[in-house]
């Protein structure tokens, strides 16, 4: 992504004035009596004389609501409605997926509008941009299309005007001309995309949490909100399942440096700063957030010859596939035979035992054993590069609560250890507090 523009835009306005970058989620525009507040919150900002671009989200459950009506047309027998892939796999099509970016586009644009007239009727100026009109350019990939350039023309020429100009999360536009979106969560990226190609002072993610917690707040009350976070940390915790960001958003923050700010559309409280490691203390804090994942689920091949390439078929065939695979456990070997561990998401298990049952290894059938009832929990914080013994306190954690450890693995900055589905949540309240979460 480059944003050419951003900087002749910049010169060409005052550059001494403001640029607040801010996105509304969907819980945040979830009725008018909320897209009033947002408005007010525009407005506010409006008034101090700095230039506003916001980025809505569809109302909440619109996005879900819209993909359930695809699903019921199509696949009403699959379960697929409100996941990753918007459509049971086996209906999918380059066809079929073009026309749901279509519809679920329609989610974004009726909030921006929505939002604008809102903030033109509290006296601010005010103009929404959907689709073509926001220059947010991206490839061809349906319902997951990467941002090419943002040419931000448009945008300039509705600030210099004096415009709030609030923009469709979520969408863009491909070399056809035609509708893209950016995979679930996408309108985080839409903002961080146009906070980069604008230049903007500040970009301010604005959902219903406080801001970034040590753990999912739904889960354990008692985690606490982070006032800082390192790129890398928070890109480990969005990809373990904290959704309160997209994971290629903090990608692109990263790659741009763009410092996000995660703070809560209700309260002025300051919230949680995604910013470069260097701004971080480094030492003062070894584990920052842990997180749970239950959508797991755990496949292990057995006896397979134990002579090179087989495990390059095996992963390469699930590349294929487009099956992700997360831990890898290869057993030591006996009589020139081994067992292969991996997990994967629940929702590609079935897909990945057929697929490996017809897989010929060294000459007969695989033989595949499943576990479904797994779960993954992980532990994240920058000071895990120089405490070297973090992994071992997990363990002891773990055992003083009797709960076994199935599968571990380790990142310079991440440790996930996979237990027992049931032992799940005790072992994420465990880990949270004994690692301190829980108190200041
Ligand atoms: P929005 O509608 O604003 O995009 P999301 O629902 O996408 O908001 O993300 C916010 C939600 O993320 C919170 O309500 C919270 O339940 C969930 N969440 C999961 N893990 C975390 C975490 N570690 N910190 C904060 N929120 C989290
Ligand atoms: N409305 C889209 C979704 O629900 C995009 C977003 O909210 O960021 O996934
Ligand atoms: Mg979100």
């Amino acid at each position: 992504m480059h944003g050419r523009e951003g900087a002749v835009l910049r010169s060409a306005a005052d550059p001494s004035t403001m640029l607040v970058l801010q996105k509304y989620g969907g819980s945040s525009v979830a009725d008018l009596e909320h897209i009033r507040a947002c408005a007010r919150r525009c407005v506010d900002v409006a008034r101090t004389g700095a230039g506003l671009v916001v980025v809505v989200s569809a109302m909440k459950g619109e996005t879900n609501r819209l993909i359930a009506l695809a699903n019921e047309l199509v696949a009403p027998d699959s379960s697929a409605a409100g996941r990753g892939p918007y459509v049971a796999a086996s209906k999918r099509s380059p066809e079929l997926d073009r026309e749901l970016d279509q519809l679920v586009a329609t989610g974004e644009k009726v909030s921006a509008s929505l939002l604008a007239m809102a903030i033109v009727d509290q006296g601010v100026p005010a103009v929404s941009l959907v689709g073509h009109q926001l220059g947010m350019r991206t490839d061809r990939s349906f319902t997951k299309a990467k941002i090419t350039e943002v040419q931000t023309a448009r945008i300039g020429q509705e600030l210099e005007s004096g415009r709030v100009v609030v923009c469709a999360g979520f969408q863009g536009i491909d070399p056809a001309g035609d509708i893209t979106t950016l995979g679930r969560g996408g309108s985080d990226t839409s903002a961080v995309a146009l906070a980069a190609a604008l230049r903007a002072d500040v970009c301010e993610i604005l959902t219903d949490v406080e801001g970034v917690y040590t753990t999912d707040p739904r889960v354990v009350p008692r985690a606490r909100k982070i006032d800082r976070l390192s790129y890398d940390e928070m890109l480990e915790l969005a990809s373990l399942g904290a959704k309160v960001l997209q994971i290629r958003s903090v990608a692109f923050a990263k790659k741009y440096g763009v410092r996000v700010h995660v703070r809560s559309s209700m309260s002025d409280a300051p919230g949680t700063w995604i910013v470069p490691e260097q701004e971080v203390d480094m030492e003062a804090i070894e584990v920052s957030g842990v997180a749970l994942q239950r959508d797991e689920a755990k496949v292990t091949l057995v006896g397979v010859p134990d002579v090179p390439g087989i495990i390059a078929r095996v992963f390469g065939s699930l590349g294929e596939a487009g099956i992700p695979v997360d831990m890898i456990i290869q057993n030591a070997s006996r009589d020139g035979r081994t067992d292969i561990t991996f997990t994967v998401a629940d929702s590609d298990l079935t897909r990945a035992v057929e697929m490996l049952r017809q897989l010929e290894l060294g000459g007969e059938p695989a033989t595949v054993e499943t576990d479904a009832k797994i779960c993954k929990i992980s532990i994240v914080g920058l000071g895990m590069r120089s405490h070297a013994e973090v992994a071992a306190r997990a363990f002891e954690i773990l055992a003083r609560e009797r709960i076994n450890v199935s599968m571990v693995s380790n990142s310079e900055i991440r440790m996930s250890i996979v237990v027992a589905e049931r032992y799940g949540e005790l072992a994420l309240r465990a880990l949270h507090e004994g690692f301190g979460l829980d108190t200041p």
